[in-house]
């Protein structure tokens, strides 16, 4: 067996709080529901950091779960996949339970151990160090490594002339927040969007916003770089969240009336609060940006019913990653979803400092190079 085993470069995440690692590890070959897959870069998403550093997760662990690389090797049972092909690397999900037989992958009911359990499902794991096993397939592909074991189900197929090296951040972030507003909030023509928070998720939702035609998008943060990108990209009035009450510029902005739609990515108590409080009759509040264990929101359940209005929590945009990710990066390629304005790339090597670039939001979407 040993003979089989493939040299690979990735960064560990040896204990919550520490460093990323590059090291050379062992991997397994791809068991038959398994692709191998040659990464030639990973985006760097929040969740990344927060399981790097999170007690409760499982270490040590390759994390990594928005890969982009090049099929080298299919399990005997793969059939939606060849060597060769160019793939993008999402979230696991399970594909027997009712979610995803209703074609909603990402409320799939067996997701958190699929994502962020650290082995496959049945416990196994193909990762080896040095010291001993390595905990693996975090997303389901591990992928801030030079290879990757991923299933055929959330190995998405993408076009061979699409560029590959930026195109990680559509297995997560980007589809999470394009996703909320094209599928899951359904934001039409003419409507109204603010968006809390302009890391990847919410900047894809302010393009998203435009996409579809909405008339007034706000994008709210605390950064005015961040700011003066969202208008770039589609926002059409953007508030610094340090300069007075975000409610009342909400509110005046909107002739009194607030929005039909808010998007918290940003998890704070403080944006949720106002991302509820901005809602017009009608409006909905859709939460993607997380929130600390066991967060409660205190809402005015009588405001809630006489407006008609809706709160919902969103995973992933609601998307059924084989459509929406080759749809996102046509529309990349037409010009008309510009993600790689968020994307700054360094070398695995240098994995540290894109983290730390990224907590200090200075970058807002690494993406991560792998060694050729
Ligand atoms: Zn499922
Ligand atoms: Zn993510």
């Amino acid at each position: 067996m040993a003979h089989d085993l493939i040299d690979i470069t990735a960064a560990v995440s040896r204990e919550p709080g520490g460093p990323f690692s590059v090291e050379a590890l062992k991997l397994e070959p791809p068991r038959p529901d398994e692709v191998l897959v040659r990464v030639v870069a990973a985006g760097m998403c929040h969740t990344d950091l927060m399981a790097k550093d999170a007690p409760h997760m499982p270490h040590p662990m390759v994390l990594g779960h928005e890969g982009a690389g090049v099929v080298e090797q299919v399990g005997s049972a793969v059939r939606k996949l060849e060597v060769g092909d160019h793939v993008v690397l999402t979230f696991m999900f399970c594909g027997r339970c009712a979610s995803c037989l209703k074609g909603e992958p990402s409320y799939c009911e067996r997701i958190l151990p699929l994502c962020f359990g650290g082995a496959r499902e049945d416990g196994s794991t193909s990762t080896h160090g040095v010291a001993g096993p390595v905990h693996d397939h975090f997303f389901g592909q591990s992928s801030f490594a030079t290879w990757a074991l991923a299933s055929e189900r959330n190995a998405i197929k993408v076009a061979k002339d699409a560029p590959l090296e930026l195109l990680g951040p559509l297995g997560c972030g980007l589809p999470t927040g394009a996703g909320s507003v094209i599928n899951s909030l359904k934001v039409g023509v003419g409507q109204s969007l603010v968006v809390f928070g302009t890391g990847a998720v919410g900047m894809a939702a302010v393009m998203a916003g435009r996409l579809v035609g909405a008339a007034t998008i706000i994008a709210v943060d605390l950064v005015d770089s961040r700011l003066a990108l969202a208008r770039e990209l589609g926002a059409t009035h953007a508030i610094d969240a340090r300069s007075g009450d975000v409610v009342e510029q909400v509110m005046a902005i909107t002739g009194g009336r607030g929005v039909d739609f808010s998007l918290d990515a940003t998890g704070t108590d403080k944006a949720i609060a106002s991302a509820l409080q901005v809602l017009a009759v009608r409006g909905t509040c859709g939460f993607v940006g997380g929130a600390p264990p066991g967060a409660l929101a205190s809402l005015d359940l009588g405001w809630l019913m006489t407006g008609g209005r809706t709160v919902r929590g969103i995973l992933e945009g609601d998307a059924v990653p084989d459509q929406f990710i080759p749809a996102l990066i046509e529309l990349h390629r037409q010009g008309r979803f510009p993600f790689d304005r968020l994307v700054k790339v360094y070398d695995l090597a240098d994995i540290n400092q894109a983290a730390h670039d990224s907590e200090t939001g200075k970058t807002i979407k690494p993406v991560i190079r792998m060694p050729s």
